[in-house]
């Protein structure tokens, strides 16, 4: 048959300018430094590498659609229930499987204004509106969130610690936002940083999950535990919305491989320990590096800071991007996070951070 008209897609979904992940190459450099996407400085466990590998022989068979064995070992490492665990191939599927099940055509989705770009994209897949709450000192707003709430309202995301602005939310904060929220309106508190903070009125969130119905904890193995690769998040949940994900999500949503590496990788008490003294040294070594500098700063607790960039030309932060990976470095531009004056940069190990701090050195002296 011929005529007729081309395939419509879903409303909303023509609105999405589609996510651009962090450079991975720069032009000259074999091995560039990558700082660009929030990646782990020291890279995963040997553990988890070994069981990933031990894999190699069995790729023929189908993984554990119920991923049993990694949420029992989720279970053991947070003190969680594991039958309120639900994983995806990274928080990235968990975040969409919100959306589908309970954001839709009508629907309102709010997030902070310089929050995850995966909310507002994901919102509109699903038909919805994404919201962006204006935010106060680069930090999400309880205030302004509880002010943008309607009947329309399905979902609030919000990131804590937030990326890119490496900012947090105290516990108390998180339960007064709770506390204003209609019962029927999720709070998804997306923790991918959770480990990094050092903070001592943090909470990732398990605490007003255990006493409310409506709140979900998301969390990663691409961060701290260093599988981006493998795709690996999980979801801490009121039992009524762990069901509802599972009627939903794929049989088989996470490989074999990923489930097996992230039984190690929670098992690897010795690999957390490392990666976060890592962390804890060289986070405050490059923030007072770039803020003597004279580049502005807001304290980051994740394992990314964002500097601000003078906004004359030969100083700002796409002159300072340029410049980096001319030397072989790569950052993060910012401009679709509607902070085009800043500049993420992700903590790597002691020599890239020494490289970034020298090569913005050499940048900011430049007349
Ligand atoms: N949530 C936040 C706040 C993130 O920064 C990221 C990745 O950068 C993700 C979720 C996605 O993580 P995943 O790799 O588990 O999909």
């Amino acid at each position: 048959m011929t005529g007729g008209s081309a395939p419509v897609p879903g409303p909303g979904i023509l609105d999405i300018a589609p996510y651009v992940g962090g450079e991975a190459k720069a032009e000259g450099f074999d091995r560039p430094i990558r700082l660009a996407s929030n990646e782990s400085a020291l890279g995963p466990s040997p553990e988890a590498v070994a069981a990933y590998q031990a894999l190699a022989g069995e790729i023929h068979r189908y993984p554990d659609g119920s991923a049993a064995e990694l949420r029992e070992a989720l279970g053991r490492h947070h003190g969680l229930d594991p039958a309120r665990i639900v994983c995806g191939a990274g928080s990235d599927e968990l975040i969409g499987l919100l959306l589908r099940a309970y954001a839709g055509v009508g629907g309102e989705v709010l997030y902070s204004r310089h929050g995850f770009l995966m909310y507002p994209i994901g919102a509109r897949s699903v038909g919805a509106t994404p919201i962006a709450v204006p935010e106060r000192a680069l930090t999400a707003d309880v205030d302004g969130f509880l002010a943008r709430v309607t009947e329309r309202t399905r979902i609030v995301f919000i990131a804590n610690p937030n990326n890119p602005t490496g900012t947090y939310l105290s516990a108390d904060e998180m339960a007064r936002l709770h506390a204003g929220l209609p019962s029927g309106v999720v709070l998804a508190i997306d923790a991918a940083y959770a480990e990094f903070v050092n903070r001592n009125d943090y909470e990732p969130g398990v605490s007003l999950i255990d006493r409310a119905e409506n709140v979900v904890m998301l969390r990663t193995f691409s961060k701290i535990y260093a599988l981006a690769g493998l795709r690996l998040g999980w979801a801490y949940c009121p039992l009524a919305i762990a069901d509802v994900l599972n009627r939903i999500r794929g049989p088989f949503n996470v490989t074999a491989p990923a489930l097996a590496a992230g039984v190690a990788a929670v098992e690897d008490l010795a690999a957390l320990a490392r990666a976060r003294a890592h962390n804890d040294r060289w986070l405050p070594w490059l923030s007072e590096r770039l803020a003597a500098l004279g580049l502005e700063l807001t304290p980051s607790v994740g394992n990314f800071v964002l500097p601000r960039f003078p906004d004359e030309p030969r100083h700002n932060a796409d002159a300072a991007f340029a410049f980096l990976q001319s030397r072989g470095i790569l950052t993060r531009q910012m401009g679709a996070y509607g902070l085009p004056q800043c500049l993420r940069i992700t903590i790597g190990t002691g020599e890239e951070m020494e490289a970034v701090a020298a090569a913005l050195a050499e940048f900011m002296a430049a007349a």
